[in-house]
């Protein structure tokens, strides 16, 4: 079977980064156990990833790397906001343990966009949050090999996402 639009595809591979300083160095692995799981053609994975994967098969080994500009994006400066601490609190109570730096909180905006921010500081002006994504700004080489691939079923089209094991469990 090769891999297609509506495909499931499930990938093993280690994530090398590189953010043009200290030169490529490991970030990451998924093993061949608990593949990493997309539907092909859902625009779930970077087109490049995709357009280096499409017509092959299980067996077939990737070296894809991927620049910054084509991967994450450029670090953004203006995505570093302070966000009132008010905003944290829920049923009127604060939430202390929320508010530890380094912590990545789930945020939705007034539209319902989400979003998600690491906690840089906790000051007197507020929250001071990065929502660019952890690897912005950083060119990406996937080492790896595809290890599975079969046919999505309709209502993975139609959710445009992957159910089951290492897929959405609803
Ligand atoms: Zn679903």
């Amino acid at each position: 079977m090769k891999i297609e639009k509506n495909k499931v595809v499930g990938l093993s591979y280690e994530l090398f980064v590189d953010d043009g300083e200290a030169g490529m160095e490991f970030f990451e692995s998924v093993p061949k156990e608990e593949p990493f799981y997309f539907l092909f053609g859902a625009g779930q994975v970077f087109p490049m990833m995709e357009a280096a994967l499409e017509g092959r098969e299980v067996g077939y080994k990737f070296e894809i790397f991927i620049d910054f500009e084509n991967g994450y994006g450029d670090y953004d400066e203006t995505k570093k906001v302070i966000i009132a601490k008010s905003k944290f609190k829920e049923d009127g109570k604060k939430q202390k343990d929320l508010l530890k730096i380094g912590n990545v909180i789930p945020m939705q905006d007034d539209e319902g966009q989400h979003y998600r921010g690491e906690i840089l500081k906790v000051d007197y002006k507020g929250v001071h949050m990065d929502f660019n994504p952890p690897l912005a700004g950083f060119d990406l080489l996937f080492k790896g090999e595809i290890v599975a691939i079969r046919d999505a079923d309709p209502e993975e089209i139609e959710h445009g996402h992957v159910h089951g094991p290492g897929g959405h469990q609803h």
